[in-house]
């Protein structure tokens, strides 16, 4: 069982179930569970929708898109069936967020997906976990067993003439996988490469029929905003980013972990006081702020609010909610090469940009890691990256160029220290880190 933390700072909203047996559903529903999607039921697809919206709710996976607005745009009326899926398929570096919802309060993820089910009109719900997460299945998979025991799922669920199923699912291990489309090419048995778009989900998704793609935190967010009232979840926020989020924070801090805080709360704050700082009193060197992705920062540019816009105007990205905190020991040409290799493994080769330039990117960060770059190499190494954005048929392009980037623009002096044979200066920070460890 991963080690749960916590922090004063913390508005447990989303985790308000961890750790206390919330697996159980006698326990969950002791716990208000199951009251929400009745609430639901009671007052209709408009007002949940309405509710949603009035939360600020912005999806949790990454892209940030505003979760009411999306289920309004299901069409009401459809000749094919329509669905929801949930994204568990979390696979983004440094993110480990979702894994723990799956883990302590499967239950939220079944009652969000039935809530998310009425308000569109869907009949059937799709709960898909990564390859990796396989283990949690089987949690995920007793959840939905009690919940039909209990009547809750199935024919005319709580006595209101609604038919709600949920199926479950896990992928083969390809972070390919967590774009929406792809996802979808893979619950229907085919690989999972990305699909044209338009049309976009919502109108033309799971097997042709309209389809709600959400990520697991954002869909197991959804039973307490019923509950708590939509306008009430986005003052815990920010204007436009309401409620909270789980954070991931992993690398050189004292206290890693994952922790629930008000959207819009301090990074600075967040990996200083809440993870308790860096690890052994070393100096902060880099933050990269939301999964591998996401463009990396300086130790003097984490002063700002974790929000997607404030995020957005410091010059990257909310993302995941993965904050990976790197020391003064960590090679950046080096961490670099580590992000690229994983681009270029999980490309799924569909496009050539992405399947091309991942690989050359590999080449030219690992050769001038090795020392046996020349001058030109560092400029080649952000062309090609900078060629990549915005040509490439999903974001993965963007996702491996991004980081790329960024780590030449604000790094550049260490890509400068590799050069002329040197090879890496700091092997041997790195070396002594590791007889510590
Ligand atoms: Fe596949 Fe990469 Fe193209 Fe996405 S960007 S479709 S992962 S090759």
């Amino acid at each position: 069982m991963p080690r749960l933390v916590s922090h004063p700072d913390e508005v447990k909203i989303t985790s308000r179930r961890f750790g206390l047996g919330a697996t159980d559903i006698e326990k969950y529903i002791a716990l208000d569970g199951y009251k929400a999607v009745q609430a639901a039921i009671a007052k209709g697809p408009e007002w949940i929708i309405a509710e949603m919206k009035a939360s600020g709710l912005r999806g949790r996976g990454g892209a940030g898109f505003p979760t009411g607005l999306k289920w309004s745009f299901v069409p009401k009326q459809s000749e094919k069936p329509k669905y929801v899926l949930v994204n568990g398929d979390e696979s983004e570096p440094g993110t480990c967020k979702d894994h723990l919802i799956f883990l302590y309060d499967p239950h939220a993820v079944i009652e969000g997906t039935m809530i998310a089910g009425i308000a569109i009109g869907a009949k059937l719900g799709f709960i898909y976990l990564r390859g990796e997460y396989r283990y949690l299945l089987k949690i995920m998979e007793k959840a939905v067993a009690d919940a039909y025991a209990k009547g809750f799922l199935g024919k005319n669920i709580f006595g209101s003439g609604i038919d709600f199923d949920v199926v479950t699912q896990t992928g083969a291990g390809a972070y390919e996988v967590g774009e929406e489309s792809a996802l979808m090419e893979s619950l229907e048995g085919k690989r999972g490469v990305p699909r044209i778009k338009p049309p976009f989900p919502a109108v033309v998704g799971l097997y042709g029929g309209p389809t709600v793609i959400n990520n697991a935190e954002t869909i197991a967010s959804v039973p307490h905003i019923m509950l708590m009232g939509g306008e009430a979840y986005a003052k815990l926020g920010t204007e436009r980013n309401g409620g909270t989020r789980l954070f991931g924070i992993s690398g050189h801090v004292e206290r890693p972990g994952v922790y629930e805080l008000p959207m819009g709360y301090n990074l600075k704050k967040a990996i200083y006081d809440v993870a308790g700082g860096i690890r052994g009193g070393k100096k902060l060197k880099a933050v990269v702020p939301g999964g591998s992705s996401t463009p990396v920062m300086t130790a003097d540019e984490i002063d700002v609010g974790l929000d997607f816009d404030q995020m957005g105007k410091a010059g990257t990205m909310l993302g995941s909610g993965g904050i990976v905190v790197l020391d003064e020991t960590v090679c950046i040409v080096e961490f670099a090469l580590r992000t690229i290799q994983f681009y270029q493994h999980e490309s799924c080769g569909w496009c050539i940009p992405c399947r091309e330039g991942t690989d050359w990117l590999k080449k030219s960060i690992g050769r001038l890691h090795a020392g046996g770059a020349v001058d030109k190499d560092i400029d080649n190494i952000r062309y090609l990256a900078e060629n990549m954005l915005g040509r490439t048929f999903c974001p993965l392009g963007d996702a491996a160029a991004m980081p790329t980037i960024g780590f030449v623009q604000k790094f550049r002096k260490e890509f400068e220290d590799h050069l002329n044979g040197k090879g890496c200066p700091y092997k041997h920070a790195r070396e002594e880190e590791a007889a510590l460890v």
